[in-house]
């Protein structure tokens, strides 16, 4: 059976079960609190959380990304990034029988999957699935394994909804396995392959730990497509499947190399093949590489198959030939890709050809570090990896080919340093479980304030029953004004007063169906079920919205002036403040810059309506307004239109005509990525602050130039002009200086065994200073060991020669500049010829040399 008809037979299976066929959502999910959709269930997880499905029963292939097990990827014959889970779905209807008989007549009767080899597990304490499966079902009671918490108990968090699971497990027989003795069901290795997953969520578990049964109990199953057509078709692997053959086949085509030719070459082919299938997905569902957030998943996944590629020999850009070929395969189940097809195809291409030149410059780089320096310091080869994606071990591999020693340790202190800034500029998350039963009615698309009671208070993530002076913690009102922080735009702020107490909103938060107000309370305390005023911010509110209508003009000028292939992707609503990111691959030169600031400045001093429709999603976008990705379907959303310039759907807040924004200036235009543009802009009050700003600079510049701020910039070409004959007068004043300082170094020369060891302390001079001397100094003395040093603040740094003849009697440069470095407590390394060093003048530099010139009478008697 070919993996189309077992995603096919699925869903028509469970349609006849009575299910609602849903297509796949997004792989972004409709949810801040999940970067990407991992599984069958993340779209339906308001529905668990109580909001009402459109039928009880639903069905769906679902496509998902998953990285947390990204390097066994290729190695196992199970793990994949991307996948697609084949799902049944029962909101409060049908329970474990149904979905436990469904299961084994889908697998035996459907798939035809010998029953000897179905194994299954259940939760220690489940006696109900456990009966099931044994006493009507029929499975001998040895083929039941019960498992604990951690594999069959599922939890969406530390409280709320959660349940016992039960899996089926197809048994690959020995040979997949590893031979153990103790290998048997929950092995890691690859024999016992879990083909189903059934939860079964009956319980809420409530903050002080207890489970109580939830009132409408819920079916959640997931069957990972790639396993079951790995059984099915009774291959080796996954990626021996129909879904993955035609691409291995291809990269067999342009590497010439063989699929499982050897084990290596087997495995890169693996990690390719999945990696192109997730690449695709990602960016046909609107996601765009860049360095944080999902971006940042699709930059790796993205670099990780080119380093593949690479290992396989290829050299140049393949991955982006890959993609029409995953679209060719996929494109029957998930038509949207092929709409997006030259998008995809684009922006793979662009990242892969900027990777891989960031990889040859990084390459270049570090032969330029080696041959100069020969030494790579810690900070040298943690920029490499920084900047130019070098893993330390390529970088400690092609210095070791050339002799060259690498700072690991330095390299390893940077790692750690930069981890710990990650670390604590890491945004802290919104942890706190939902309560699906709170319901806020909101009010702010009509009013700034209003009367509200209090329905739920928490303090430290705890439900209170009130909250003191200055204490910290959550609200939730029945009704509010207050925005919640979506769509890019940021929360409102404000205060919220009772009889007994001031209370101030620092963020407000949309979770569920309810709207919580992160507050504190300023003066006395304030009680569930109090009555109480809630008044936002205006001015915060107005400059908001002014930047949140400001955005739609942009989005809307930036299409039409540079054609309909700007995408979204993504938007910051800040207070008079907004960044809007969109895919584009042209340039945008200042000339293009200030006439789209000069058209939307236009529509504002036109002064256009701003109009605000509710409407079905279908007619809205029949409408012609522009959806952004993963928007719900089957409801009704607000249409923002400005005139006949604009029309979106959108749930932010927006002024009501056009003239209120008052001015909009472009603050700067870069790109933040392969294709992606970034765009950042001020209206209203700061737009004015940003021009006065720029003008006192301007200013202030003149000042300093001593001219007027007309003539800055023939100043500026002046001075330059100066400064380049000062630099040129520098550098032959350099010259002559190391002539003079080589002599003087000469004759203060030590003579020994016929060879001339200089050495000497100078002032504080560049390193290539005093190699320009070591090199004069060699050209009087072919015989020569110089040992030169200079200070840097605190540190000695030291350049250490030696002369084309003495390396033939073993005297090394990077050795001896190892020994004498340790003299000064420091380190160093390099070639044989040159090499460099520092350290700390914690004794005169003089012993420094009489260290030298002991070493070399070592050497020499060695
Ligand atoms: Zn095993
Ligand atoms: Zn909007």
């Amino acid at each position: 059976m070919k993996s189309k008809e077992i995603r096919e037979e699925f869903l028509r299976f469970f349609e006849s079960k009575g299910h609602l066929r849903l297509g796949s959502a997004s792989l972004i999910p409709d949810d801040p609190t999940v970067l990407l959709t991992i599984a069958g269930m993340v779209p339906f997880k308001r529905y668990f959380l109580g909001e009402t499905p459109p039928a009880r029963r639903i069905t769906t292939a679902q496509k998902c990304v998953r990285t947390p097990d990204i390097e066994r990827v290729g190695y196992t014959r199970r793990h994949l990034t991307f996948f697609e889970m084949l799902g049944n779905f029962s909101f409060g209807d049908y329970f474990k029988r149904e979905a436990i008989s469904w299961s084994w007549e889908f697998l035996t009767g459907i798939l035809k999957l010998p029953k000897e080899r179905l194994w299954i597990t259940v939760y220690k304490d489940d006696e109900e699935t456990i009966s099931i499966w044994e006493k009507e079902i029929g499975i001998p009671v040895d083929r039941i394994v019960r498992m604990g918490e951690e594999d069959n108990f599922w939890a969406m968090g530390p409280v709320g909804p959660c349940g016992p699971c039960s899996e089926v497990i197809f048994d690959l027989g020995p040979e997949f396995g590893c031979g153990k003795p103790d290998c048997r069901i929950g092995c890691d290795c690859d024999r016992y392959l879990e083909v189903w997953n059934l939860v079964f969520t009956e319980f809420n578990r409530e903050e002080s730990g207890e489970l109580s049964p939830l009132p409408r109990k819920n079916i959640d199953t997931g069957m990972g497509l790639e396993r079951a057509s790995f059984v099915v078709q009774g291959v080796g692997s996954v990626f021996e499947t129909d879904l993955f053959q035609p691409i291995i086949e291809y990269l067999e085509e342009i590497t010439d190399k063989r699929y499982k030719e050897d084990k290596e070459i087997t495995y890169n082919f693996n990690v390719i093949a999945d990696h192109s299938r997730a690449i695709t997905f990602l960016i046909g569902d609107g996601v765009i590489p860049s360095n944080e957030g999902r971006g940042y998943v699709l930059r790796r996944i993205l670099r990780r198959a080119v380093r593949y590629g690479v290992k396989l020999g290829l050299n140049s850009s393949f991955l982006y030939k890959v993609v029409p070929l995953v679209i060719f395969l996929m494109k029957d189940a998930y038509p949207e890709l092929e709409k997006e097809e030259e998008l995809i195809v684009n922006i793979v291409k662009r990242e892969e050809e900027n990777f891989l030149s960031t990889l040859q410059r990084g390459l270049d780089r570090l032969e330029d570090i080696i041959s100069k320096e020969g030494y790579v310091s810690g900070e040298e080869a943690f920029r490499l990896y920084d900047t130019y994606g070098f893993p330390l071990e390529l970088t400690v591999e092609i210095a070791r080919e050339k002799d060259v020693a690498v700072d690991t340790e330095g390299f390893n202190q940077m790692m750690e340093e930069s981890r710990e800034r990650a670390r604590a500029s890491r945004k802290k998350v919104f942890l706190t479980a939902t309560r699906e039963d709170l319901i806020t009615n909101f009010t702010g698309y009509s009013t700034l304030e209003g009367e509200g009671e209090v329905i739920y208070l928490t303090k430290e993530d705890n439900p209170v029953e009130e909250l003191n002076i200055g204490e910290q913690g959550e609200l939730v009102t029945d009704i509010t004004p207050f925005y919640a922080e979506s769509g890019g735009q940021l929360a409102d702020r404000g205060v919220i007063i009772s009889d007994n107490a001031r209370i101030n909103v620092i963020d407000v938060q949309k979770r569920g169906n309810a709207i919580y107000h992160k507050v504190e309370v300023i003066e006395g305390k304030i009680s569930l079920g109090d009555r109480v005023y809630l008044k936002v911010d205006r001015d915060r509110r107005n400059a908001l919205a002014r930047a949140h209508t400001g955005t739609h003009l942009l989005h809307s000028v930036l299409r039409k002036n540079l054609g309909e292939v700007v995408k979204q992707a993504g938007s910051l609503v800040d207070t008079d403040l907004l960044r809007f990111d969109f895919v584009y691959f042209e340039e945008i030169t200042p000339d293009i810059r200030n006439s789209l600031e000069h058209e939307i400045n236009r529509y504002i001093t036109e002064d256009l309506p701003v109009k605000v429709e509710e409407l079905p999603l279908e007619e809205a976008i029949k409408s012609g307004a522009i959806a952004l990705f993963g928007e719900k379907y089957g409801e009704n959303v607000r249409v923002i239109s400005i005139d006949l310039i604009s029309r979106e759907l959108c749930g932010g807040t927006h002024v009501k005509r056009t003239g209120e924004i008052g001015v909009f200036i472009i603050k700067d235009i870069y790109s933040i990525g392969t294709g992606t543009k970034r765009v950042e802009a001020l209206v209203g009050e700061k737009a004015l602050e940003f021009i006065q700003e720029e003008r006192s600079m301007i200013e202030e510049i003149a000042h300093i130039l001593k001219s007027n701020t007309g003539e800055i910039i023939p100043s500026i070409k002046k001075r330059e002009e100066e400064l380049d004959s000062l630099r040129k007068y520098i550098q032959k004043t350099e010259e002559l200086l190391a002539g003079l300082l080589a002599e003087r170094l000469v004759g203060d020369r030590i003579t020994l065994d016929g060879i001339d060891i200089v050495g000497s302390l100078l002032g504080d001079f560049s390193v290539e200073f005093l190699r320009t001397i070591g090199d004069k100094v060699k050209e009087h003395l072919p015989n020569s060991v110089i040992l030169l040093g200079t200070r840097d603040g605190e540190r000695l740094k030291l350049v250490l020669m030696v002369s084309k003849e003495l390396v033939k009697r073993g005297l090394k440069a990077g050795e001896l500049i190892k020994e004498v470095s340790k003299l000064f407590n420091g380190s160093g390394g390099g070639r044989e010829e040159l090499a460099q060093g520092g350290g700390k003048l914690i004794t005169s530099f003089d012993n420094g040399i009489k260290r030298l010139k002991e070493i070399i009478e070592e050497k020499l008697r060695g």
